[in-house]
């Protein structure tokens, strides 16, 4: 069974929207990270009466609550003395955190310290005291009753380290459960297309679990499985890592959490030592862009090519002119024709052209905005792509580059050894 923990973020600040709460981010990534299951956040104001109302019913659903925020000098910082008085612990002095509080001024040259800053080294009895390496305010932890609260400094450069060195240790000997997990991401396929083929797996998953992740152009699959050690874990996923490779095949590009898809397919023209040119119109030079995000892409990208007008098609990659009156400039033909030429100008080795309506104007009933042509020319054989693409103009453009790297790596692999 595993604990159940819950985050309370306390400030008013948050409640205005005027700071981002990344340190619920960082707390829950870090519970799942430790094997904790976080079933609630809560998000309270500097007030009195509804702190301790949200600290009471955390308290009587999960094991252990960590509170951030509210643990500094000031009047409205009321985290200690509201959690403490749900524990019924008294507020005692810690000589201990006094003398660190006297040489954290010290140190920083402060002569008169202001009298509130004693206040922080007023704990509850009982409770222990964590040292604050960046701060003056201690982190705290209480236990009672089989229920813990685990209070830390609201400023994200002294919880963080906080969390790490003391933290973090302390709840993995609490709860020596870990969770791995292993990310598979997929191009070239939709998310329910991929949630059908693996519906039964996802039926009868309890651990490990499959979950399926939704990006412009890309399906990820988090495979998560909870054991008492990474070896044991990591064990437990490996056939079901395996069933995923051979249901999902080439659409895998990675399985490595860290690698995207433009690292993948720089890999891959790396691997198999190709050049590769692009032709953009509607994206502008966006998946140049997505291409030179990659480290060392140098050695397979050299030159690419924003043709946005008709005369640029034609002037830069020999697009002809009879192809772009008679079918246009987002047709089949006029992105076959960019790739093409683009190889033929730069001597590339492979090439990959796109071009399309991105709207907001400029559709037509027989070429919609969305409407979009893609072209992969590699080893003298020519891809082309039909898509068609919903949302605004950005949404537009960036699914278009996600499909033409999906293309590219796609031409790429199936005409290898040729
Ligand atoms: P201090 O001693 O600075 O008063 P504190 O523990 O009382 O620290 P708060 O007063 O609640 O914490 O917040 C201090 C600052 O820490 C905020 O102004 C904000 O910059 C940052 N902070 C607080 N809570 C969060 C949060 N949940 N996410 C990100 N930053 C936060
Ligand atoms: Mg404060």
């Amino acid at each position: 069974m595993s604990m159940t923990a819950e985050l309370i973020s306390v400030g008013t600040e948050l409640l205005l929207g005027n700071i981002v709460n990344t340190n619920a981010a960082f707390l829950a990534q870090e519970c799942a990270k430790l094997g904790l299951s976080v079933y609630y956040q809560t998000t309270v104001g500097d007030n009195p009466g509804r702190l301790k109302a949200a600290v009471e019913q955390a308290l009587e659903r999960s094991d252990v609550v960590i509170l951030s925020g509210g643990l500094g000098p000031t009047q409205d910082d009321l985290t200690k003395e509201i959690t403490a008085e749900a524990f019924g612990m008294k507020l005692v002095e810690d000589d201990h955190t006094r003398e660190r509080i006297q040489a954290y001024f010290d140190a920083r040259g402060t002569k008169k310290i202001a009298e509130n800053n004693w206040k922080q080294a007023m704990v509850p009895e009982g409770a222990v005291v964590v040292d604050n390496d960046n701060g003056t305010a201690p982190g705290l932890i209480l236990e009672k009753d089989g229920k813990t609260a685990i209070l830390l400094p609201g400023p994200p450069g002294e919880l963080i380290p906080m969390f790490q060195k003391d933290i973090f240790p302390w709840l993995h000997q609490r709860q020596p459960e870990t969770i791995v997990s292993e990310m598979v991401k997929l191009c070239g396929i939709g998310e329910s297309s991929a949630e059908m083929m693996i519906a039964d797996l996802i039926a009868a998953q309890s651990n490990p679990t499959i979950a399926t992740y939704a990006k412009t152009g890309e399906v990820h699959l988090r495979v998560t499985a909870r054991a008492e050690d990474e070896e044991s874990a990591k064990r437990m996923m490996a056939p079901v890592l395996k069933e995923l490779k051979v249901r999902f095949g080439n659409h895998i590009y990675t399985m490595d959490e860290h690698v995207s898809l433009e690292d993948a397919v720089v890999g891959l023209l790396q691997e198999q030592g190709l050049t590769v040119t692009t032709v953009e119109s509607c994206t502008g030079g966006l998946i140049a862009g997505r291409l030179v995000n990659v480290p060392g892409v140098s050695e397979v990208f050299k030159q690419g090519f924003v043709t946005y007008s008709n005369k640029a098609k034609r002037k830069l990659v020999g697009v002809k002119k009879t192809t772009l009156r008679e079918f246009g400039a987002v047709s089949d033909k006029t992105a076959r024709e960019m790739a093409r030429g683009a190889v033929l100008v730069t001597g590339a080795d492979a090439a990959v052209a796109v071009t399309g309506i991105a709207g907001p104007d400029g559709g037509t009933e027989e070429k919609p905005v969305g409407l979009v042509y893609i072209a992969a020319a590699v080893r003298g054989q020519t891809y082309v792509q039909e898509c068609h693409f919903t949302g605004n103009r950005a949404k537009i453009r960036e699914s278009t580059v996600a499909a033409a790297l999906t293309l590219l790596r796609r031409a790429v692999l199936e005409t290898a050894g040729n």
